[in-house]
């Protein structure tokens, strides 16, 4: 049973030939819609991983909402945990790709922002995985409260409170978010995992190397949804009593997978993970 407390999005995506400069309109926008928020992601890619995910996540009262939960709810992960704010906005990322590929990113939070502490109910469980995409103060009281396994994924990158490092097993960070947690991962007592892109991951303890894995090699397209794939399969993997370079070495290859596939919703199942490391 594994909970994951975090952030439900609409993902909004409009492609266009060049970006608009300030006071400018361009009008050549395509548009697609997705379920998005790392919290819901990673939701999904521990839910195909085989595990019973329930998401515990606050949304507005709106079409969004609808549109947003649908795709998990079809994905099977159980959303009796999730609230609905009256009068709040579900949260929305509004997301503008150019011809280049390089994109500008603006994000509502709405009701993710909302998810204050008071709102917090926790199921019972035994892994439970977070990202930082809710206030820290919730995450607090979670960490405090769970009293097994807590996995932290420091995404995206913002300082972290050391209230909350102190009651975190797992911290799955990328050499950005590590940096932005700064010297308070010098005290930091649980496992820490480092993920290096197309370079793999290491995993240390106290401050002493643990375990490091390559990552294979594959044809990457889009490497959005890769750290979420990475987190669910390590936290899944670790908290399951899967041994550190095992769970290392699976977690690498779920985050290659999820960057053969389009979107941020594009981890790979246990299926065809194992099909992959059996090859
Ligand atoms: P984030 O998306 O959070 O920045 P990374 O880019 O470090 O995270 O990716 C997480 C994991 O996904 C890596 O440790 C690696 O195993 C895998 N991965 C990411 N990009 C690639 C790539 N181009 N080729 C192969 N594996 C990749």
């Amino acid at each position: 049973e594994v909970a994951v407390i975090g952030s439900v999005n609409l993902d909004l995506v409009a492609r266009v030939r060049a970006f608009p400069r300030p006071g400018e309109t361009v009008t050549d926008a395509t548009l697609d819609r997705h379920p998005g928020g790392k919290g819901g992601n990673q939701a999904i890619a521990i839910r195909r991983l085989g595990a019973n995910v329930r998401l515990v996540a606050c949304v507005g009262n709106d079409s969004t909402a609808d549109e947003a939960l649908a795709g998990l709810a079809r994905e099977g992960v159980i959303l009796d945990h999730v609230q609905r704010i009256d009068g709040a906005a579900t949260g929305t990322a509004m997301i503008a790709v150019d011809g280049n590929g390089e994109n500008q990113i603006v994000v509502a939070p709405g009701a993710n922002r909302l998810f204050t502490p008071e709102r917090l109910v926790l199921p019972a469980c035994d892994v439970v995985i977070a990202q930082l995409e809710v206030p820290m103060d919730t995450l607090e009281a979670a960490a405090r409260a769970h009293p097994g396994f807590f996995c932290l994924n420091a995404a995206p990158a913002r300082p972290v409170s050391p209230a909350l490092l102190a009651d975190v097993d797992l911290l799955v960070v990328n050499e950005i978010e590590a940096e932005a947690i700064g010297p308070n991962l010098d005290n930091f007592n649980g496992w820490l995992a480092v993920t290096y892109g197309a370079s793999g991951a290491e995993l240390m303890r106290h401050g002493n190397w643990v375990a490091s894995s390559d990552a294979p090699r594959v044809d990457a397209i889009d490497t959005v949804g890769a750290g979420d794939a990475f987190t669910a399969a390590l936290a899944f993997g670790l908290g399951s009593g899967q041994s550190p370079d095992v769970a290392l070495n699976r977690a690498c290859t779920a985050g290659a997978l999820a960057t053969t596939r389009a979107g941020a919703q594009s981890s790979p199942t246990l299926e065809a993970l194992e099909q992959f490391l059996a090859r």
